[in-house]
């Protein structure tokens, strides 16, 4: 029963453009079927129009929650050129519908507004357009969906010419999905802030990355949130380390069989180790001499551990614990200027210690161990949103099984294998470009975000001495003033053995007013010396070294063993640099960039 005229259906709440389109269409002999206010506007102007009750034989209803849901109107969408198809169209005498235009209720406007309700909000929530759309989008083979009154013009130029060409009717449909999927993205949204926004699914932030960086939240699509926030409430910036904080402790657990610590700052480790016991002097050096129970808790000692690498980098650090959180752990962290910690429980005694940390704001937040990301992520950058298969490898002691120099190796020592793995799982959760120097089963030094991949070797380098100097007897023995606080310990320390120390003014005063006894600054001499006796060293790059540079640098530092994906043009003069140095120089085959 076609009359070989054709029909557009128009539907729209953005009525811009609206006339001339309607204007257009007649002028190509275009019947025009309109939802009430569309209708009205067009008749309103002196243009045909049909309501669209003309086809449904139905009234608009429910106070317009039912306008264009009809056999009638969706059938004449969805009927292709079939023979079939044809045939149950006739039968009920429906006419096929060759163009859709629409647009739909403004939700977002009303949900950006302050105090709305939700039955207000569910007003807003489109049906009948949505449903127009997505089946024009759906059989955009033969039909034609305008869901952007930008393109009326372009359209109306198609038609003037002949047909509206296959090509926009696939832009069209494709930016129709789009539209549908925007909307339905922010329906969700307000619903998941509504019903699951106490953490659930949706978690307000205080504010992004810096405090004008407003509003700001995290949430997920799929499933819950898969960590509580048991105390304070957290940042960004926070969740960005625990996120990445937590999955190291999780690989470092799983690959070497201990607890595990990370203590990270702007999204990098200043630490990280596993639970090896401390000595005297590591308890010391690393300010936990007066923990009680220490040598019982393996995850205290990995603590103190990923504390104690780094604490300049790691003051006012998130903390990431791979077990449940015990006491000595807890008790080293309510020493320290920390801003939050994630862990996958924590004991009663813990939880109480940590919740009176900063007048009761200290971030504690609990993970769900058994949490598996989904294989894909995005993020979206300057406006663009950008989809990679998350970072999944999985390091582990096999790793370092491929000995490039010296030739006539065996397997490496438990101890290396065991640090070459601290070394490059730190890595794979470190800005790049990453290198990274591990010993004892910790970080002892780590050179994250250099352009360059030699200042990543010479930043961790510098950051293994001053480690290792910490250790001269002369820091061990250093005669505090009675009251110094332990950030005023460390800041002078760092002074110290960074030879970063004035000779005169009033910074070298202030050094000199934390001691009862004031010390000398070291001689390159004495520095060498010391230096010369840290060995064993394992480093590992997040890429290959371009240059031979590295190897040496690496080499000053006591570096033993080294691990590096290959493929530099210059691999083989790295190798026998490596060779001629007394490296073992494994091939750690995947590069583990991270940004
Ligand atoms: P009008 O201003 O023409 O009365 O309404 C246009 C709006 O109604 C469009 O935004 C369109 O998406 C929406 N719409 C079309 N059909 C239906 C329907 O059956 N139910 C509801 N709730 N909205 C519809």
């Amino acid at each position: 029963m076609s009359t070989g005229r054709k029909t557009a259906i128009i539907s729209v709440y953005d009525k811009t453009g609206l006339l001339d389109l309607a204007k257009g269409l007649i002028k190509h002999n275009v019947r025009l079927l309109a939802s009430g206010g569309t209708a009205k506007m067009i008749r309103e102007s002196g243009f045909e129009v049909e309501d669209i009750s003309a086809i449904t034989h139905a009234p608009e209803m429910l106070a317009g929650r039912v306008k264009t849901l009809h056999p009638a109107v969706h059938a004449g969408i969805l009927a292709r050129n079939l023979a079939s198809d044809e045939k149950d169209l006739a039968e009920q005498n429906i006419n096929k519908v060759d163009y859709i235009i629409c647009n739909l209720y403004p939700f977002k406007d009303t949900v950006a507004k302050v105090n709305v309700t939700i039955p207000e909000a569910v007003e807003e929530i489109d049906i009948g357009g949505v449903t127009l759309i997505r089946a024009a989008a759906k059989n955009h083979v033969r039909v034609t969906i305008l869901s952007d009154p930008a393109d009326y013009p372009e359209f109306l130029q198609e038609l003037e010419k002949g047909e509206v060409s296959e090509r926009s009717r696939k832009m069209y449909a494709l930016k129709a999905f789009e539209h549908t999927a925007d909307y339905d993205a922010s329906i969700s949204d307000f619903f998941r802030k509504q019903y699951a926004g106490d953490g659930v699914q949706h978690l307000a932030l205080r504010y992004g990355a810096n405090p004008h960086q407003k509003p700001a939240a995290a949430y997920t699509k799929m499933g819950n949130v898969p960590f509580k926030v048991l105390c304070g409430s957290p940042g960004y910036i926070n969740l960005l380390d625990a996120l990445n904080a937590w999955p190291l402790v999780k690989e470092l657990k799983a690959a070497l069989g201990h607890p595990a610590a990370a203590s990270f700052k702007h999204v990098s480790p200043a630490g990280a180790a596993i639970g090896v016991p401390l000595t005297a002097d590591e308890r010391k050096v690393y300010m936990v001499d007066d923990i009680e129970d220490l040598e019982k808790s393996p995850l205290a000692q990995a603590y103190a551990r990923a504390r104690g690498a780094d604490r300049m980098s790691s003051f006012g650090d998130m903390i990431a614990l791979s077990d449940v959180v015990d006491v000595p752990t807890a008790k080293i962290i309510s020493k320290e200027v920390s801003d939050g910690v994630i862990a996958p429980g924590y004991e009663d005694a813990a939880l109480e210690i940590l919740k009176k940390k900063k007048g009761g704001k200290y971030l504690v937040l609990q993970m769900d161990p058994e949490y598996e990301p989904s294989p894909q992520e995005s993020r979206t950058v300057y406006g663009i949103t950008m989809t990679q298969h998350r970072n999944d490898v999985q390091i582990s002691p096999k790793s370092f099984t491929s000995i490039i120099t010296p030739k006539e190796s065996g397997p490496l020592p438990e101890s290396a294998l065991r640090d070459l793995t601290v070394a490059t799982i730190a890595l794979k959760y470190t800005q790049s470009n990453s290198v990274c120097y591990a010993l004892n089963g910790q970080v002892i030094g780590l050179g994250a975000g250099q352009q360059s991949r030699i200042h990543c070797t010479r930043l961790a380098g510098d950051k293994a001495d001053n480690w290792w100097l910490r250790f001269n007897p002369r820091v061990l023995g250093l005669k505090w003033k009675k009251g110094t606080k332990r950030a005023d310990k460390s800041n002078a320390i760092d002074l110290l053995v960074s030879g970063q120390l004035p000779k005169a003014g009033p910074e070298r005063e202030g050094f000199e007013s934390f001691f009862d006894e004031v010390p000398a600054a070291f001689s390159e001499q004495e520095k060498e010396e010391w230096l010369s006796k840290l060995k064993e060293v394992a480093v590992s790059s997040d890429a290959f070294f371009p240059f031979t540079d590295n190897v040496y640098r690496s080499a000053r530092s006591g570096a033993k063993y080294i691990a590096a994906p290959t493929g530099s043009q210059n691999d083989s003069a790295v190798f026998e640099t490596a060779e001629k140095l007394g490296i073992t120089f494994v091939e750690q085959a995947i590069r583990l960039f991270h940004h």
